[in-house]
């Protein structure tokens, strides 16, 4: 990491953290502006509240239609690391199976590459207000999610532990696109599993976080949540449960309070295991009938038909 870049995520830490809190100090939101000067902000994280808010704080928005009728998801890659269409069609699947939106519109935004060997939050985060151009509007609820060409600063490759994808707001999203390749293709040769099932179970298990799973931001029906994986499902099968992340960065969950905290690191080879036995048995991985009772309690669309036995 560019030390210039650490220093200056710490301020944009301070400033996110301002906003993220309901602050009562009033020196906090008084712009320093005359009065006959109009105020502009050139903080986005101040410009569109809602957009920067702890993960899985927008899950009723995200499925219900009751603040935002449409949902943008934003798909900014590095430049070669677009992510497949079978990837995109299933992941976009998956929103429509839960979320009464009327319409779900993919932004494709093409970045060059920031040439780092690896990458924190902080520098994501940063990465992000330089790239994101979908906030909300009036009736369209907007989602960021970046695809990286460089490995989670957290990884430790040779001990097999790598990650995958992360959350770290209730509107963004990181998916190690370089890290999901090597994978990929460490395993097609002697399975089944292609580039396009991790990108899917990636995008899908992290999304399941902006939904709020497992209590996180989203309330339990029952109680499902993993004694040893916080914000994960303990239903074997489930898309949610903690066998598909492999926390052993030492970055774990708990992204309550600080804005940067991932909530999940979706890691480790066992996905593959996962999508193995799932694929074997002509299933997907999906979620389970605890995570549905949840989210179908905060607005998603749950018909018989996708209400499945586990
Ligand atoms: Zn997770
Ligand atoms: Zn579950």
């Amino acid at each position: 990491m560019k030390k210039w870049l650490y220093l200056l995520s710490i301020v944009t830490l301070f400033i996110a953290s301002c906003s993220s809190e309901t602050s009562t100090d009033p020196v906090d939101d008084t712009p320093m502006v005359s009065d006959d000067e109009p105020f502009v902000s050139t903080n986005p994280v101040r410009d569109f509240p809602g957009n920067f808010l702890p993960t899985g704080d927008s899950g009723g928005d995200i499925l219900a239609n009751d603040n935002f009728t449409n949902l943008e998801i934003q798909i900014a890659f590095v430049e070669g690391f677009r992510p497949t269409e079978e990837a995109m069609n299933n992941f976009e699947s998956y929103l429509q199976e839960f979320s009464f939106k009327q319409e779900i519109n993919v932004v494709y935004t093409q970045l060059d590459s920031p040439n780092e060997e690896t990458l924190t939050l902080e520098e994501i985060s940063d990465l992000e207000l330089d790239n994101r151009t979908s906030y909300n509007s009036d009736d369209t609820l907007a989602i960021y999610i970046y695809f990286a060409d460089a490995p989670s600063d957290g990884d430790d490759p040779d001990s097999n532990l790598v990650t995958l994808g992360a959350v770290y707001r209730n509107s963004s999203m990181v998916i190690f696109a370089q890290t999901i390749r090597d994978l990929a293709a460490q395993f097609s040769p002697i399975s089944s599993i292609n580039r396009s099932d991790v990108e899917t179970a990636t995008l899908n298990h992290e999304f399941g976080h902006l939904f709020g799973l497992v209590n996180l931001g989203t309330a339990m029906v029952n109680p499902h949540e993993d004694e040893e994986a916080a914000n994960h499902c303990n239903v074997e099968g489930c898309l949610m449960r903690a066998e598909l992340q492999f926390s052993n960065t030492g970055l774990k969950a708990s992204a309550k309070g600080d804005i940067y905290a991932p909530a999940c690191q979706i890691t480790g080879h066992d996905i593959i295991k996962a999508l193995q036995t799932r694929k074997s048995n002509a299933e997907t991985v999906d979620l389970d009938t605890e995570c549905r009772l949840d989210i179908e309690a905060i607005g998603a669309r749950i018909t018989s038909s996708t209400a499945k036995e586990y």
